[in-house]
């Protein structure tokens, strides 16, 4: 009988990808993935050590397990990922019962370490080297590469893939852990990567997103000393027929080069979606985080990257509640988001990390009352930027790729089949179903279009009228099929982008409208949610989807 497996994921889209190769790699030893722990033999856990509320989840969820280990001791208990590598001893103390624990850089092991527990009945260790035990070179050896070739019925969905140009990450934010432990930047090889795509591109994949903890310090240099950049490598997977969308996450502000923003202006099928995590409108705090820019830097690149790229969206993450953080700090934090004009921002209340910089440097020193009422006043703010964003497509067409049904489509769906159960009523056919399903998109600028539509159209690009906006979601009419990409929509930015604005109110009258206590609350929504993203589910802001959706966790 075939053995069976169960995985939950948390964190960000490293993790996303990282299980999905677990998955496939699992699945072609013979495995069965399971919704259902109870039903399985392994149960696994990819995790994250962003924040201490994703890290507790788990522990809660492995204490779960304590009895269930006891009543099968025959079954296998794996925690995988950031907090293996960062909490080996601290696992093995907390949750005994745990068999296999196995770093982000060691997943490639994991189907041996599962067999050597199976054989010997004793736990497996697997991690890479801590970047203070060895040479540089040693410690990049230790974190290997883990992306074998992928399989497209493996996936959540055959249109779509991410693709790794990059492990670890060199910069040392002092809030953040993963420099620890994901180790030290290694950009891949440009030809493994264009081999992967043209492979996912064969299998019938449409849009990729090419990942990275700073996507766009990506460079690789050959034998012979030449420099290929993320632009180079843009270049080279915008020349892959078939493949009909680019995108890439997430960026490091110092690093928006030249180079870059004009290829993303060149190239037709590269997104016009910038992400690039500001995390405070205060220089004090900016240089407490070792983020290495001045706000003004900053806004400098928002105007570069938005004269260069007409139409471009960028969003954002900020911290709030960082070590330090007074009230005039935090206010030019809000100056920022009422000016700077993005699309969405993630918001994030400083959780503070064992193994960092600013764990080691600085006391906590911001209540969580005062961290949670941040919280909600920044995304107050954004939401009024979001919603006036949002309002400029109101009766322009757009072309997005069609993701699924949204999250309220689903739900609608079994609040119908339950009445309908009740009642004592019929139930409809699957293809009545269909026709009737509020269904989810985005535009190459990431926004988030809900429409009525049929199931057939998923994984299609397609044209909808855009009538009206949320703050997070447009909705719109479908008009037709988009076969042939249609000429970029440049929309005018709605938001002054004049730096010497900042601290003076926003143009929108947004400082007002905070100060008056007038807000919009957060209601993001998702399509189908591919993973539990634990950690936003209270701490970050939502952006887009119809009535929910989930969002992606920062890299940066
Ligand atoms: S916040 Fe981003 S850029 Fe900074 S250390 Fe962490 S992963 Fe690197």
């Amino acid at each position: 009988m075939r053995k069976k497996f169960f995985l939950e994921t948390v964190g960000c889209q490293m993790n996303v990808l990282d299980s999905e190769l677990v998955v496939a790699t699992l699945r072609k030893a013979g495995y069965e993935l399971v919704q259902d722990p109870k039903q399985a033999d392994v149960i696994l856990f990819n995790t994250c050590s962003v924040r201490q509320h994703a890290e507790d989840k788990i522990y809660s969820a492995l204490g779960q397990l304590r009895r269930h280990k006891e009543r099968f001791p025959h079954k296998i208990i794996g925690v995988l990922g950031c907090m293996a590598q960062k909490d080996q001893e601290l696992i093995r103390e907390r949750a005994p019962h745990v068999d296999v624990i196995c770093g982000p850089g060691q997943l490639g092991k994991l189907l041996h370490l599962l067999q050597a527990v199976e054989r010997t009945r004793q736990p497996q260790l697997a991690v890479s080297l801590g970047r203070a035990e060895a040479h540089r070179p040693e410690v990049q050896e230790s974190f290997e590469s883990y992306d074998p070739l992928r399989e497209p019925e493996l996936r959540s969905n055959h249109f779509q893939a991410y693709v790794r140009t990059q492990f670890g990450c060199d910069k040392f934010c002092t809030y953040c852990i993963v420099p620890s432990v994901r180790g030290p930047e290694q950009s891949r090889p440009p030809h493994e990567i264009v081999a992967e795509v043209r492979y996912l591109v064969e299998q019938g994949c449409q849009e990729i997103t090419l990942v990275g903890q700073t996507v766009n310090s990506y460079h690789y240099r050959f034998g012979d000393g030449r420099l290929f950049r993320l632009s180079d490598l843009l270049y080279r997977l915008h020349d892959i027929a078939g493949l009909r969308r680019i995108k890439f996450i997430t960026n490091f502000p110092r690093d928006m080069t030249e180079d870059l923003l004009q290829a993303v202006r060149d190239l037709p099928k590269v997104a016009r979606y910038l992400h690039v995590p500001a995390q405070s409108g205060c220089d004090i705090i900016l240089r407490r985080m070792k983020r290495m820019y001045t706000v003004s830097f900053y806004r400098d690149m928002l105007q570069r990257c938005r004269e260069t790229i007409p139409g471009v969206a960028i969003s954002s993450d900020f911290i709030v509640g960082f070590c330090g953080e007074t009230e005039s700090s935090f206010q030019r934090t809000c100056d920022l988001v009422a000016t700077a004009g993005f699309k969405n921002s993630y918001i994030f209340k400083y959780s503070p990390r064992p193994g960092t910089k600013a764990y080691e440097l600085y006391p906590d020193d911001v209540p969580e009352e005062v961290k949670r009422r941040r919280n909600n006043d920044l995304l107050a703010i954004q939401a009024q930027v979001s919603l006036a964003d949002h309002r400029r497509f109101i009766g322009q067409t757009v072309e997005i790729l069609v993701e699924g049904p949204s999250k309220w489509a689903y739900k609608l769906r079994d609040r119908i089949s339950s009445v309908q159960a009740d009642s004592g009523l019929p139930d409809q056919k699957s293809s009545e179903k269909e026709e009737f399903l509020q269904l989810t998109g985005r535009t190459d600028t990431d926004h988030i279009v809900v429409f009525d539509g049929a199931m057939r159209l998923v994984g299609k690009f397609v044209l909808v009228q855009i009538e009206d906006a949320s703050p997070y979601t447009l909705f719109g009419r479908y008009v037709g099929l988009a076969d042939v990409p249609c000429d970029r929509i440049v929309l005018g930015n709605a938001l002054t982008n004049d730096p010497d604005s900042a601290g003076q109110g926003s143009p929108l009258g947004l400082a007002d409208a905070v100060g008056s206590g007038a807000t919009i609350s957060a209601n993001p929504t998702a399509s189908e949610p591919r993973f539990r993203d634990w950690n936003s589910s209270s701490e970050t802001s939502a952006p887009p989807q119809a009535p929910s959706r989930r969002l992606p966790l920062p890299l940066v």
